[in-house]
């Protein structure tokens, strides 16, 4: 056998370290028990929503009880002691943070989330909500999958164009009946035209569908398994 260094299970976002409290990243592939064992989450309250592939995000409080799952594809708070988590194999995982006000976001972003404008509503609830103005937000979209391999029907690809216009038909690559898709840069796109300035997104992470070491349904099926992207305040 020859040895080899297995790849980091988290993946973390340049520059972050530098907002004080703030514990963020996007897993590989999660084994079972994997979510529950990382090093400094003790203290964490871990909450998640009940993905339906929609456009709404909720505020999260500790007062809430950690076993309500209501529906939602999104979840906003300012409170310590709360990971918010996302569970994705090939949609995009979004995670915002506004360090001067401490308020943190994190969003599911499949085909139909980003048609229906996740991040450009999440951002103005942010700014309803908390008074954050968007020029002060910093974005990472995680591991999803890419336009390299994200082939979807004709339908899907025009409606993108419809619906988000302009600049938003560079991520549609039309071929014969179908064409690929590039959903994290329609994601990249809407935050930008909410305020948020471009040096302020990072994308994290390659194409889960390529990449192996993540979990693909378009690849997979059923049986993928998820990985999992957090952000919280200590
Ligand atoms: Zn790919």
């Amino acid at each position: 056998m020859i040895p080899f260094a297995a790849a980091p299970l988290w993946l973390h976002v340049t520059g972050w370290e530098r907002f004080p409290g703030l514990v963020h990243g996007f897993s590989r592939r999660l084994g079972d028990k994997e979510a529950l064992l990382q090093p400094g989450w003790d203290g964490f309250v871990l909450r998640t929503v009940k993905q339906v592939h929609g456009d709404r995000v909720i505020p999260v409080s500790p007062t809430d009880g950690s076993t309500s799952r209501p529906e939602a594809d999104g979840m906003m708070t300012t409170a310590q002691g709360i990971l918010l988590g996302i569970a994705t194999a090939d949609c995009v995982p979004v995670l915002l943070v506004e360090p001067h006000r401490r308020v943190i976001a994190a969003l599911h972003a499949g085909w139909r989330g980003t048609l229906k404008g996740i991040c450009a509503q999440a951002i103005a609830q942010l700014t309803r909500v908390y008074n954050v103005t968007p020029h002060s937000l910093w974005v990472a979209l995680g591991p999803a999958i890419g336009a390299c391999c994200y082939e979807v029907g004709r339908e899907v690809g025009e409606a993108f164009v419809r619906t988000w216009g302009g600049q938003s038909a560079q991520a549609w690559q039309p071929r014969g009946e179908k064409g690929f898709l590039d959903l994290r840069l329609i994601n990249y796109l809407q935050c930008v035209e909410q305020g948020v300035p471009p040096p302020q997104i990072q994308s994290v992470g390659g194409c889960t569908f390529c990449d192996h070491t993540f979990a693909s349904y378009r690849r997979e099926g059923e049986r993928a398994g998820r990985q999992l992207s957090i952000i919280g305040w200590r």
